[in-house]
C-alpha cells in the first residue's frame, strides 16, 4: 500500500506522484509505463503540457498489460489559464479527457489564478509581455468547475499556485459547492512554504509539492542558480541513510504529510525516486532542510501585471 494523503471529498491521493512537465512527447509514453511498474499510481498531468495523448497511451498499455486497474490509479489534470471563461471550462476538460482517452479524472487543477485571452496562443501577452486578460474571475471559473464534479467527470477539483488569500476567496465565495481538494504549488527546502502549509492545512486542504528536486531542467535555470541536488547539506544527510539526494528531498514532504510529485523519464530515477518508504528523516535533518537559504524558482513574470497574479504577497 502506497502512503497517502486524504483528500476532503474522502479520496485518497498517493502521497508520491509522477510529474509529465517537460516529459518530450516522444519519451512520455515510455516513462509513464515505467513509473507504473516501478509503483507509482498517482499521474500529474496537465493540457499546458502538451503531452495528454502519449501519457494517456502509457496509462493504458499498463492497464491492457493488466499491470494496473483504472480504479488503483489516480489521475490528474490542470484547467489552462486560456479556459477560464466558464463557458469554456467544460470544453477543456473534454479536451484533457479525450487526449488521456478516459472516461473520468480523479482530480482537476485550475493550474493557475489567472484567467487569459482565449485562443490558440496559450500565453496571449501584449507589447510589454504581459499576459492579455479574459475578464473573469477565478471565482466564476471555480462555479464552472464545480459543475465538472456534478456532472460526474471528475472526482475532485482543486487549485495549483493560489496565495492564501486567494484560497481564502475561494472559500468565502457565496455558495461554495466544493472546497479546494488540493493546492498544488511549488514547495522545496528553498522554498519550504511553512505559512501557506500550515493555512492551507487549518482549512483541511492539503497541500501538493511540485518542483521537490529543484526543477533542474527549468527552461530558465541559469549557471549560478544554486542546484538542491547538488547542496552540502542535502548530500551529508542522504549519505548518512545510504539515500540519494532526490530521494531525501522526496522524503522531505512525505514527512510533511504534503504529496510530492517528481518528474523524470530516465529509468533508473524514476525508480529512485519511488524508493522513499524505508526511511524516516530525524528532526534536526528537517530542521537543517529548512534552513537552506530561500529561493523562489517560478516567478510567473509573463503574468505580473495581472490583477490575479499570485506571487505579489507574503504568501
Ligand atoms: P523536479 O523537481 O521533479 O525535477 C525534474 C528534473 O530532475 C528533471 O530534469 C529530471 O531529469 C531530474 N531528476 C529526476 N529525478 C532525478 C534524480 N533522482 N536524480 C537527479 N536528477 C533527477 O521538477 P518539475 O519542475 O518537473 O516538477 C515535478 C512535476 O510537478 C512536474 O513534472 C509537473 O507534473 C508538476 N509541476 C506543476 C507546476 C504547476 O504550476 N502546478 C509547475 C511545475 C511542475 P530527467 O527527466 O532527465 O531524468
Amino acid at each position: 500500500m502506497i502512503p497517502s494523503v486524504t483528500l476532503n471529498n474522502g479520496a485518497k491521493m498517493p502521497i508520491v506522484a509522477f510529474g509529465t512537465w517537460r516529459a518530450d512527447p516522444g519519451k512520455a509514453t515510455e516513462a509513464v509505463k515505467m513509473a507504473i511498474s516501478a509503483g507509482y499510481r498517482h499521474m500529474d498531468g496537465a493540457f499546458l503540457y502538451e503531452n495528454e495523448k502519449e501519457v494517456g497511451a502509457g496509462i493504458h498499455a499498463m492497464i491492457d498489460q493488466g499491470v494496473v486497474k483504472r480504479e488503483d490509479l489516480f489521475i490528474v489534470s490542470k484547467l489552462w489559464c486560456t479556459f477560464h471563461l466558464p463557458s469554456l471550462v467544460r470544453k477543456a476538460f473534454e479536451k484533457s479527457l479525450s487526449d488521456l482517452k478516459l472516461d473520468y479524472l480523479d482530480l482537476y487543477l485550475m493550474h493557475f489564478p489567472v484567467g487569459a485571452k482565449p485562443g490558440d496562443n496559450l500565453y496571449p501577452t501584449d507589447e510589454n509581455q504581459q499576459l492579455i486578460t479574459d475578464g473573469s474571475t477565478f471565482l466564476e471559473t471555480w462555479e464552472a468547475m464545480e459543475k465538472l464534479v456534478d456532472a460526474g467527470l471528475v472526482k475532485a477539483i482543486g487549485i495549483s499556485n493560489f496565495n492564501k488569500d486567494q484560497v481564502e476567496d475561494i472559500l468565502n465565495k457565496p455558495g461554495l459547492k466544493y472546497k479546494p481538494a488540493t493546492n498544488q504549488i511549488e514547495c522545496h527546502p528553498y522554498l519550504p512554504q511553512e505559512k501557506l502549509i500550515n493555512f492551507c492545512n487549518s482549512k483541511g486542504i492539503p497541500v501538493t509539492a511540485y518542483s521537490p528536486l529543484g526543477s533542474p531542467d527549468r527552461p530558465w535555470v541559469s549557471p549560478n542558480d544554486p542546484s538542491l541536488l547538488e547542496e552540502p547539506t542535502i548530500k551529508d544527510i542522504a549519505e548518512k541513510y545510504n539515500k540519494t539526494p532526490a530521494q531525501v528531498l522526496i522524503r522531505f514532504h512525505i514527512q510533511r504529510n504534503v504529496a510530492v510529485i517528481t518528474k523524470s523519464v530516465t529509468p533508473h530515477r524514476i525508480k529512485e525516486n519511488f524508493q522513499v518508504f524505508d526511511f524516516n528523516l530525524s528532526e534536526d535533518d528537517l530542521k537543517a532542510m529548512m534552513s537552506l537559504p530561500p529561493k523562489r524558482l517560478f516567478h510567473f513574470l509573463w503574468s505580473k501585471t495581472h490583477k490575479d497574479y499570485p506571487l505579489n504577497t507574503e504568501y
